[in-house]
């Protein structure tokens, strides 16, 4: 086992654990201590798995849908039956509280298990083709085949379920997949590839290369992988889209998430509960983090009491601490640009509630209130434990406030009014609309993706594998 050890990490090329070479350590960012360490592909070990990937592919994509289904439910199992010290290694290299890595371990196996389920039931179309009668005679079997090796690339705020994001469904159609975690945290991935290992899946099928950023670049350039399936943050994600504009590209990236609390909620507790949970989860660091809360005036005072109580209440410190709610970001470096965004907003004229301090690499959790719409904890992604609540005057307004951000991921719209509910739902330029609840939730099954900045496609076992293939047509005649 490689996790928590002192031996560095083997990344793996075509499906074998590789060591040798240069290592690099991973640390900590709660305390700068040891996370684990790995070692680093060099440019042959990833022309290997590049090359691996490209010839395994033809023949990959004819493996039987119960292999796949089998490898897949294979690695849900055994991310059951070794969860908890996979939310140690995942916290130790994130920073996250335990908690919520124990949360994150159960989502992949979820993740990896409904892929599976898909894996059995993805199949193709017939198409009658005697609706003109030039087509008489004539069927179409339409199948969805692999586009050909996925390259898939991943941030670090969930770095094992959104890794099973591109791995999962790739796995399930058939089509290789190279895997690029992040850098700040690719112990997981590592981790990862010792279960994959284990299914007997093709040699070529899975590679996971933790390169550096221009690597990185390279591998998007390679026209041996025609998909990449990108998720971290916005100019990343569109330069690669653009840096390569014949390739299939989709890209999950950031946004600034908003939830709208309607005159008719009267549950104000339970909205507070929820804002201040999911403002605060992951330090803030969830691309559907709540950052913009627009609360109807009817109920706004009341609310931002409630908020600010619950924000209150939550335990900061040591992720690995029980009871601690909030821990650190990702690093020092990522903290200080937060706390220099909150300043801004202050100067700005906005109202700091509570929090606002910062202690290396953390940040108290912070409310801020009625902040200009253009100072950048409301108008980009903090990606920090700030909030900010604004008054608005009616439901009209709460929408336009919403829609009025350069992002589109995911938002949510506190009331019990059907007809409310409905034509907020159909005017909110987003991904997902969650109703009577915050932007921040996620089943691994749904579709999930984001419209404007916040990316292009939708992932999900079910929808990833559609985005990984396309149609092919075989006409059949004389029928
Ligand atoms: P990032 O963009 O810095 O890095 C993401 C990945 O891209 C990393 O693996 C990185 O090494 C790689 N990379 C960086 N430069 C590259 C280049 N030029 N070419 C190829 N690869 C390159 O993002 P991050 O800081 O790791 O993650 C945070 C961002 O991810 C936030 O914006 C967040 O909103 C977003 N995110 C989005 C979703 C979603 O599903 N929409 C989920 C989680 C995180």
């Amino acid at each position: 086992m490689t996790t928590l050890s002192n031996s560095p990490s083997p990344f793996w090329v075509a499906g074998k654990p590789v060591t040798g070479g240069e290592t690099v350590v991973v640390r900590h960012s709660f305390d700068g201590s040891e996370a684990g360490s790995h070692h680093v592909p060099s440019t042959s070990d990833i022309e290997t798995a590049v090359q691996a990937a490209h010839d395994v592919s033809g023949e990959y994509a004819t493996l039987p849908a119960h292999v796949r289904a089998g490898a897949l439910d294979h690695v849900s199992r055994v991310l059951g039956e070794r969860s908890e010290e996979i939310a140690q290694l995942i916290t130790a290299e994130s920073g996250k509280p335990l908690k919520w890595s124990r949360g994150e371990v159960g989502r992949a196996a979820s993740t990896f298990r409904w892929a599976a389920e898909e894996a059995r039931r993805f199949s193709g179309d017939l198409q009658r083709l005697d609706t003109d009668p030039g087509g008489t005679g004539r069927l179409a079997l339409v199948r969805r085949v692999p586009k050909g090796p996925v390259l898939g690339i991943t941030p670090f705020n969930f770095p094992l379920n959104l890794v099973a994001h591109k791995v999962a469904p790739a796995i399930a159609v058939g089509a290789p997949i190279v895997l690029k975690p992040a850098p700040a945290t690719p112990l997981t991935a590592l981790l990862l590839g010792e279960i994959l290992a284990e299914t007997g899946l093709p040699a070529g099928s899975w590679s996971i290369l933790p390169v550096s950023n221009e690597e990185s670049a390279r591998l998007v350039s390679d026209p041996r992988l025609p998909v990449v399936s990108f998720t971290g943050s916005v100019p990343v994600g569109w330069g690669i889209r653009d840096s390569v504009p014949r390739k299939h590209v989709a890209l999950e990236l950031g946004g600034n998430a908003a939830v709208l609390v309607c005159p008719d909620w009267t549950d104000l507790d339970f909205a507070a509960q929820r804002i201040a949970t999911f403002a605060m989860y992951q330090a803030g660091q969830s691309c559907i983090s709540v950052q913009r809360v627009y609360a109807h005036a009817h109920i706004y005072e009341e609310l931002q009491a409630k908020v600010l109580e619950q924000v209150r209440a939550l335990g900061t410190g040591n992720p690995r601490a029980d009871g601690v709610d909030v821990g650190p970001l990702i690093n020092t470096a990522a903290a200080s640009r937060v706390e220099s965004w909150i300043a801004s907003a202050v100067e700005a004229g906005g109202e700091l509630l509570t929090g606002g301090k910062r202690d290396g690499a953390t940040v108290e959790p912070t409310v801020l209130a009625n902040v200009p719409e253009d100072a950048s904890v409301m108008a980009d992604e903090v990606f920090g434990p700030v909030v900010s609540i604004t008054r608005v005057e009616s439901v009209e307004d709460g929408v336009r406030r919403i829609n009025d951000s350069r992002f589109g991921l995911q938002a949510g719209v506190f009331t019990r009014d059907l007809p409310t509910a409905f034509d907020v739902s159909a005017k909110l330029r987003v991904g997902g609309v969650l109703v009577g609840d915050v932007p921040s939730f996620r089943a691994d099954q749904m579709p999930y993706g984001g419209v404007k900045d916040s990316g292009v496609g939708r992932e999900g076992p079910a929808s990833a594998m559609a985005d990984f293939t396309e149609e092919r047509v075989t006409v059949l005649t004389g029928l």
